[in-house]
């Protein structure tokens, strides 16, 4: 009985493999598709997350807020211009770029305060850099009031800079009622030091806010209107470029 049986079940074995086999073969493949999805998955997915860590990695784009520095005159280095009572000129240029900086920053730019022999001028680059001076506290006559705007004489971006100062003259002008004194323009701020430290890409120009003397009503009790001439005049300068 034994032998039959076994030799019985041979027969049957093989009866049976053509209606076995093929759901044991489907369930092969659907165990390697789904090992090979889940491999593919796990590629795709650390693919993206690298790409999101390279992105994240990267700076903030300069057009997204663009960098404007400002030299307060003479800080970190001398006090400028004196006058008789002891103001000077440092505390009223200092004053005035900390006010345009608030407002820049406030309007989403970066903004730099820097000294007036700044390490960061070096190569500095940036949508626009200003240097904010003041003029002498002495009485010179009745002609020594207004304000000035100059680029550098050897500027890499002339039409860029000259642009700026336009804008600044036209916003200074119209917010301080100051005159802009165009005929006392000197030397020494068109071959101002900052203009040939900074990177030669950043357009950049000087301003001397108003003589110490007869606009001193302006640049101290008068600040707000200084400081919003001064970011008046950036922002038609940056937003232009922009
Ligand atoms: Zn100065």
């Amino acid at each position: 009985m034994a032998y039959p049986r076994a030799g019985g079940e041979i027969p049957g074995f093989r009866r049976l493999l053509p209606r076995v086999l093929p759901p044991v073969l489907f369930l092969a493949l659907l165990l390697l598709g789904l090992l090979g999805g889940l491999w593919l998955y796990r590629r795709l997915s650390g693919a993206m997350t690298g790409h999101e860590a390279y992105i994240a990695l990267q700076p903030p784009s300069p057009s997204r807020s663009p960098r404007v520095g400002l030299v307060a005159g003479h800080l970190g280095h001398d006090s400028g211009a004196v006058c008789a009572d002891g103001l000077t000129e440092v505390e009223v240029n200092t004053a005035i770029a900390r006010g345009v900086a608030r407002r820049l920053e406030a309007l989403g730019y970066a903004v730099d305060v820097l000294e007036e022999f700044d390490e960061r001028l070096h190569g500095y680059r940036a949508a626009a850099l200003l240097s904010i001076h003041a003029d002498s506290c002495e009485y010179i006559n009745e002609l020594a009031t207004g304000f000035k705007v100059a680029r550098a004489q050897a500027d890499a971006v002339p039409e860029q800079s000259d642009r700026l100062v336009a804008c600044l003259i036209s916003a200074y002008g119209r917010k301080t009622g100051l005159r802009f004194h165009a005929d006392s323009i000197t030397y020494d701020m068109t071959d101002y030091h900052a203009f040939r430290e900074i990177a030669p890409e950043t357009p950049a120009a000087i301003i001397e806010t108003g003589f110490l003397y007869l606009d001193r009503d302006l640049l101290t009790r008068g600040r707000e209107q200084v400081i919003e001439g001064i970011v008046e005049g950036l922002r038609c300068f940056l937003e232009e470029s922009e």
